[in-house]
């Protein structure tokens, strides 16, 4: 078995103004980080176009609407604090959601044990009618919907390793019994949402905050009391991981001080828990990560992983 690995060069079509932390040199990174030796064998795809039946599992035709009328033709609109559109976002946002749809898709018939989706824009703070935070569209609570709706699932799991709390898809999974959504995230932190007591209508959020310059240490000590023994009684059967690199003890954003060898031992541990549970089934996909040598070097980690595991 094998690894996917989903991306496309439309991902670079989505710019953003200079200095801007998003910016398109974030998948040149990744990319050149994942060219030879090692990942020689990972099986590479385009990621398609998602149609805006799938977009609708999420939001309404209406913001589908409101976002692809946003695009300019030239330059930048700015349609929150920080989210910018430049042209060839739509066709960015709309191949992020397609390329995680089809790694689910690849993942659940057995084409592929596992898979990464090296997508920008990100998407976890993409609420329902709501862009914000460099996001458009809520990739993988999509994603998500997708897969449980396809394949007649009925429990999955969204893990959110991201250092900022993934409003978007709390908001997108809130009254979904069938997924649970764990999202681990510095606080205080921009956007000041993920409190504990934030559980969803069915009590299917976890939200699991962490103080800023607490380290790799309390992120391991948080997974280990609270994550993966609900993981391991709730025996999901595909586990989505927001791929979140900003938690890098080098990133500009936040200050939670991991290391990529703590990416390392987290994406181990999440391996094995599906490997014990859902046959290894995990579709990663990328959201964060603003330190470029770092955002690279976790990513090549973190498939290696994904690679190792599923091999
Ligand atoms: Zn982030």
């Amino acid at each position: 078995m094998t690894t996917g690995l989903w991306t496309h060069e439309a991902f670079s079509g989505h710019v953003t103004p200079p200095g801007h932390p998003e910016q398109v040199a974030r998948l040149a990174y990744v990319e050149r980080a994942l060219q030879g030796g090692r990942f020689a064998s990972l099986v590479r795809f385009q990621a398609p176009l998602a149609g805006d039946e799938d977009i609708l599992r999420c939001h309404p035709q209406t913001y589908i609407d409101r976002i692809t009328s946003s695009e300019p033709a030239s330059g930048w609109n700015q349609i929150d604090a920080d989210t910018h559109m430049s042209r060839g976002s739509v066709e960015a946002a709309r191949r992020a959601v397609g390329g995680a749809v089809a790694a689910v898709d690849a993942v659940m018939t057995g084409d592929v044990k596992n898979a990464f989706v090296a997508a920008r824009p990100p998407g976890h703070h993409a609420e329902r009618e709501t862009a914000m935070g460099f996001c458009l569209f809520g990739t993988v609570a999509i994603a998500a919907k997708h897969a449980l709706d396809t394949y007649g699932l009925s429990r999955i799991a969204v893990v959110d390793f991201d250092v900022h709390h993934g409003n978007g898809t709390q908001d997108l999974l809130w009254n979904e019994p069938r997924a649970v959504f764990f999202s681990s995230h510095q606080s205080p932190l921009w956007p000041g949402t993920g409190a504990e007591d934030e559980r969803g209508t069915h009590d299917t959020i976890f939200n699991i905050p962490l103080e800023p310059d607490s380290g790799g240490a309390a992120m391991r000590t948080a997974y280990e009391g609270r994550v993966f023994p609900i993981l391991r009684a709730l025996k999901p059967e595909l586990i989505l991981i927001s791929a979140g690199f900003d938690a890098h003890k080098d990133d500009p954003l936040a200050q939670l001080r991991w290391t990529t060898e703590d990416f390392a031992w987290l994406t181990n541990r999440l391996c094995d828990l599906a490997g014990e549970v859902c046959d290894g089934r995990i579709v990663s996909v990328l959201e964060g990560g603003y330190d470029l040598d770092a955002l690279a070097l976790s990513v090549a980690t973190h498939v290696d992983i994904l690679m190792a595991k599923g091999g």
